[in-house]
């Protein structure tokens, strides 16, 4: 366990906010994270912040409380058949490695969400997801300890309650309550590639490579590529990659945007509506590659706010506030912001 006071926060959040947290604790084992809440907690400032990679934080102000910090990293295998694995990962092991390793072992199902930046256990907070693939596909329990009485418990697959973005841990009953320790994920043997989304299939056959022909540690370097690609690397440009989350709308809405904009890209989702990309939507009001004052829309992906260098989390919610407002105006259409905002 390592309890530091009045630190500055600016490695531990990929914005690059400049802030300050009262206390910030980190612990490499469930029995140190009981210790420190039946014994530490009590005495130390309040509220609670449990934080990962930072990668998805917008600090607004100094953190007054007590932020937590996983650096548990065990991997054990629960459960082995000839087909499948089921794999315990601490919380704090960094997903990109973990996936790695998955990999190495011949263990498929995660290689879709390759370099999304973090740790295991936010990767079950906030259901990450890229190229078809969530985090919540894969996972069959994760498990907490309480931060109000140190107890644990296990929260199965269906109780995760796992949708867009979306967990139980984000919902208002149980935010901030529990820490995530462990995640258990069931993976394959066998390698099944998902490769029907987000243009993997042309960047696959542009590389050279055929369906059939094309490992998971392929498929993994190549969504690598595309992302670094894509996206600005944090530890050069402070970002939190996307920072709205694609509106979920009503086709009726969707063909009234569709009269002036016959080209609108859209995906159908479960519920009879229709997703629309929240990039599409910022490109059209203008947005990308602009800037208001020291935060701007990134030039090749206009999800992505970035800081220009010493903004502050008010810098960055102004940009945000600006765009939602933009794109309600000219679409009737609210975007929320996936990052959290942290006051
Ligand atoms: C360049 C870039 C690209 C990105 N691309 C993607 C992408 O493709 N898909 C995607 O889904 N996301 C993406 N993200 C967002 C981000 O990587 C994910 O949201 C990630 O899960 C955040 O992990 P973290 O460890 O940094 O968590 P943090 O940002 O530190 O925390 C996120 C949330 O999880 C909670 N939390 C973290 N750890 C724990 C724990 N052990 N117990 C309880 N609560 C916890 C925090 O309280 C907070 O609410 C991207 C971010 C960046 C910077």
């Amino acid at each position: 366990m390592n309890i530091c006071h009045d630190i500055s926060l600016l490695q531990y959040n990929t914005f690059g906010i400049d802030v300050h947290a009262n206390t910030l604790i980190s612990y490499e084992s469930n029995e140190e994270l009981v210790d420190i809440v039946l014994n530490h907690l009590p005495n130390l400032p309040k509220p609670l912040l449990h934080i990962g990679g930072g990668s998805n934080l917008l600090f607004m102000n100094d953190f007054k409380g007590t932020i937590l910090l996983s650096e548990i990293k065990i991997v054990e295998v629960v459960t082995e058949t000839e087909d499948s694995v089921i794999i315990r990962a601490g919380s704090g092991l960094v997903l990109d490695e973990f996936i790695s390793y998955t990999l190495s072992q011949g263990w498929y199902g995660l290689e879709n969400l390759s370099l999304i930046p973090g740790q295991v256990g936010a990767s079950a907070v906030q259901n990450v997801g890229a190229y078809g693939v969530e985090a919540g596909d894969r996972i069959v329990a994760v498990n907490c300890i309480s931060l109000l009485d140190g107890s644990e418990k296990r929260f199965s697959h269906d109780e995760c309650n796992y949708s867009y973005r979306h967990s139980i841990f984000k919902e208002s009953h149980l935010y901030g309550k529990y820490a995530v320790v462990s995640v258990e994920y069931a993976l394959s043997k066998t390698f099944i590639p998902q490769l029907n989304y987000g243009g993997i299939m042309h960047f696959l056959t542009s590389f050279g490579f055929t369906l059939e022909g094309v490992s998971a540690i392929q498929l993994r370097d190549i969504i690598i590529s595309i992302r670094r690609e894509k996206l600005p690397d944090p530890k050069v440009i402070g970002n939190a990659g996307s920072f709205f989350m694609n509106p979920i709308v009503d086709i009726s809405l969707l063909e009234k945007i569709r009269t002036q904009y016959p080209e609108v890209p859209h995906y159908p989702t479960s519920h009879g509506k229709v997703k629309i990309p929240a990039a599409w939507l910022i490109d059209k009001c203008g947005w990308k590659g602009k800037s208001l004052g020291k935060a701007s829309v990134h030039s090749r992906q206009p999800l992505v706010l970035i800081n220009n260098g010493y903004a502050t989390g008010n810098d960055i919610k102004s940009l945000s506030d600006r765009i939602q407002q933009d794109v309600f105006d000219k679409f009737s259409i609210s975007i929320c912001p996936e990052v959290n905002f942290i006051y």
